[in-house]
């Protein structure tokens, strides 16, 4: 079964610090995101966008309740928690061996499955079919991802979600690829998912339900259907 099944998520003071010792990043921020909604996340540099998109997944230390589809995060397992719901970082850092290894680390599906994952997050758009140095399935990643642009790699993980099917997705947008991105969620993909993006372009963001504006690491503004 694939978990969260509709993707509603409740966050109530949540806070961050990087280390024990450090100050919190993020500061008391509460927010509900109901199933399929889309989100875009804006602030200045530093005002913890990217803090948010780890706490949500406790990949930092946290304080406060984080609950996807009414589960408290603190009731499950931190790997099925990070396996079901996927974040794109804005820098992905991708495992060394081929692109079908980082698709599907199991080998649990075929060819045809990952190329379309491919195809639907918009790898194809950015590269000619016939150039021989192209991206395939069977190109080796060097470690983390370094013979990659950072826009590749956000299009690789981007897929990586459609392949496991993710109901909750959270990105944290590339300036170069953020365009493709959007497009590819636009289509049938994007249906049923919800969708946490920061985002950079206007246009990502008048495609989003809600808007929420972090400045020093607490909401100061949220946006309901702005545009529609
Ligand atoms: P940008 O738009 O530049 O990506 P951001 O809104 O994503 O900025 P964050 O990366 O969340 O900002 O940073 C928020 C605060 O947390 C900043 O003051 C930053 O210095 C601090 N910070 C970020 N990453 C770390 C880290 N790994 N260790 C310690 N402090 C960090
Ligand atoms: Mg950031």
């Amino acid at each position: 079964a694939y978990w969260p099944a509709s993707g509603h998520i409740e966050v109530e003071k949540l806070s961050a610090r990087y280390s024990e010792d450090g100050p919190k990043v993020l500061r008391e921020v509460s927010f509900q995101v109901a199933a399929g909604e889309r989100v875009g996340i804006v602030g200045r540099t530093g005002s913890g966008k990217s803090t948010l998109t780890l706490a949500l997944l406790r990949c930092i230390l946290t304080e406060g309740n984080v609950r996807y589809d009414g589960l408290p995060t603190e009731k499950i397992n931190l790997d099925a928690l990070r396996s079901s719901i996927t974040i794109i970082p804005q820098v992905p850092e991708l495992l060394s061996g081929t692109l079908r290894q980082n698709l599907d680390p199991f080998s649990e599906h075929d060819d045809a499955v990952l190329n379309d994952a491919l195809r639907s997050a918009g790898l194809f758009n950015l590269q000619d079919e016939r150039d021989q140095s192209r991206i395939t399935l069977d190109t080796q990643i060097a470690g983390g991802g370094a013979n990659l642009s950072v826009g590749q790699r956000q299009i690789l993980a981007l897929a990586r979600a459609i392949v496991r099917r993710s109901k909750l997705l959270i990105l944290d947008e590339d300036y170069e690829t953020d365009a493709i991105i959007q497009a590819s969620l636009r289509t049938e993909l994007g249906k049923d998912v919800t969708l946490l993006t920061v985002a950079h372009r206007l246009q990502t963001i008048m495609d989003a339900d809600k808007i929420m504006v972090l400045d020093a690491g607490q909401i100061v503004s949220a946006i309901m259907s702005m545009i529609r």
